[in-house]
């Protein structure tokens, strides 16, 4: 039997959002949002859930806190392109609502299979929910998100070290200032990490 590619596998993780039952948010969402971006990614940057624009358009992050992430991946000279972006939830939880613990646990595993499939050198989880939801997932203390911002995390993922580096909401950003500063400060590091760890990636 020859290789099964990443993107082919990819597609099937797409296939299986679309189709996925196991929880209610299928029922309410328009689109499903997997995920995008580049499957030979060093970094996945991970949200909390699809909003409305997202549900309408199928893609992660393409409404105010898109832009504003689009904007600091320019400050380290990347676009979305370069990187993959996903969230915990597939689909949008309705009015933008927090995501149930039965809906993150049953939405888990179209994640687990995306991580295993780009087998990323960085996650980045950004806002609290994400941050909350790795920090567990690789046994590591769940702090506030203001506590651990922008440190360096270790974890064994299936498919070697992998360093876990929470972020900021870009959204959460949006209207503090100094806040936003934080994050950008925060992207500087990770390019750090991402010269440091494999050499330029653009
Ligand atoms: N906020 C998120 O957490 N994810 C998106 O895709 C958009 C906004």
């Amino acid at each position: 039997m020859g290789r099964v590619s990443k993107e082919e596998r990819m597609e099937r993780v797409v296939k299986e959002v679309a189709s996925c039952r196991q929880c209610g948010l299928c029922e309410s969402r328009k689109n499903p949002v997997p995920g995008k971006g580049d499957l030979d990614s060093p970094v996945v940057f991970l949200g909390e859930a699809p909003g409305r624009k997202e549900d309408e358009q199928g893609e992660p992050f393409v409404g105010s806190a898109g832009k504003r992430l689009d904007t600091l991946l320019d400050r380290i000279g990347l676009q979305r392109g370069d990187v993959y972006i996903t969230n915990i939830l597939k689909c949008r939880p309705p009015k933008n609502r927090r995501p149930k613990s039965g809906e993150v646990g049953a939405c888990a595993i179209h994640l687990e299979e995306q991580l295993g499939i780009i087998e990323p050198m960085i996650i980045a989880p950004m806002g609290n929910s994400a941050m909350g939801y790795i920090m567990r997932r690789y046994g590591l203390k769940r702090e506030s998100i203001g506590r651990v911002h922008g440190r360096v995390f270790q974890a064994e993922a299936q498919w070697g070290r992998t360093t876990i580096f929470p972020l900021y909401h870009p959204a959460a950003a949006l209207y503090n200032q100094k806040l936003y500063e934080n994050l950008g400060e925060d992207f500087d590091t990770l390019r750090a990490l991402l010269d440091r760890e494999k050499g330029p990636i653009d």
